[in-house]
């Protein structure tokens, strides 16, 4: 429902949304001895089923805190998530789970990699090996399958982080800047294919990002954090027609409202 701003909500409407997330009052104070860092404060949004939304805020907004709060992976000091009603207590394969830096084992090849998760479920080997397959078109690297990650590009070894999260058929895909390794051109190409993973897959999709006009590129809706503590500013929704072209005003539009919005927050 792309373009409709609930704002931040703490209800269970989305309870029994398959894929749908409620973050609900979530906090999360580091306290290892010195100085205590609040780095998220009282964070409500929630996502639907099928929704893309991106995370957007200066660095050190608490972004990769909440990222890793939602996939399971580090406890909040306060609320807690929700995906199809049930709390987040830790790491599922209901989520596929794409990192900054690549996370690729290097001891295994393209195709071994993204067939990791599919060997800890009960599918036959001939179902995963399809699955493998179908895997590797989707994001171009049917020619690859047999190399090692080291002599990949960095967009190519994303492709692949991308590529594993997807076998399993995660009902979310949960992503933290992703593409902040590659180059500009390379970037825009990758955000253009996980549009079209993402429009031909039907998943929920929340990207964390500190790049606005990658956001904009991206979601229906966009979480606006500003830091110190950490918090929301605001959810802009992204009435853009797609595709999205960064020559469009209403593109230009959205990156400067974003923008302000960072900008004016301490
Ligand atoms: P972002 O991803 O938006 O850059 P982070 O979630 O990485 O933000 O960090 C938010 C704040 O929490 C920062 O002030 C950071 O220094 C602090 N922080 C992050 N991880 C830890 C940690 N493990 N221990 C202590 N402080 C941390
Ligand atoms: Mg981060």
């Amino acid at each position: 429902m792309a373009g409709v701003n609930r704002g931040p909500a703490s209800g269970d409407e989305l309870g029994d949304d398959p894929a749908g997330v409620v973050v609900d009052a979530v906090g999360k104070t580091y306290d290892d001895g010195g100085t205590p860092v609040r780095a998220l404060d009282d964070v409500s949004f929630a996502v639907e089923s099928g929704e893309f939304v991106c995370v957007v805020g200066p660095s050190g907004c608490g972004k990769t805190t909440l990222f890793r709060i939602i996939a399971g992976l580090t406890e909040a000091t306060d609320g807690e998530i929700r995906v199809a009603g049930s709390p987040v207590t830790g790491p599922t394969t209901d989520m596929g789970v794409v990192f900054q830096e690549y996370h690729l084992f290097p001891w295994l090849t393209v195709e071994e990699n993204v067939g990791f998760g599919l060997e800890r479920t009960d599918r036959s080997a001939a179902e995963r090996e399809r699955r493998v397959d179908e895997m590797l078109d989707l994001v171009g690297l049917t020619e690859f399958r047999d190399s090692y990650p080291k002599s990949l590009s960095g967009g190519m070894k994303q492709r692949v982080a991308i590529a594993r999260s997807l076998a399993v058929d995660p009902e979310l895909l949960l992503m933290d800047e992703p593409f902040g390794a590659v180059d500009a051109q390379t970037r825009e190409m990758l955000q253009r294919e996980l549009l079209d993973v993402w429009a031909s897959t039907g998943k929920t999709a929340l990207f964390v990002t500190h790049d606005v006009a990658e956001a904009v590129t991206l979601a229906d809706r966009i979480v606006v954090m500003a830091s110190e503590p950490g918090r929301i500013a605001e959810i802009v929704d992204v009435d853009v027609s797609r595709p999205r072209e960064r020559g469009d005003p209403a593109f230009g539009e959205h990156v400067a409202r974003v923008r302000d919005l960072i900008g004016a927050r301490p």
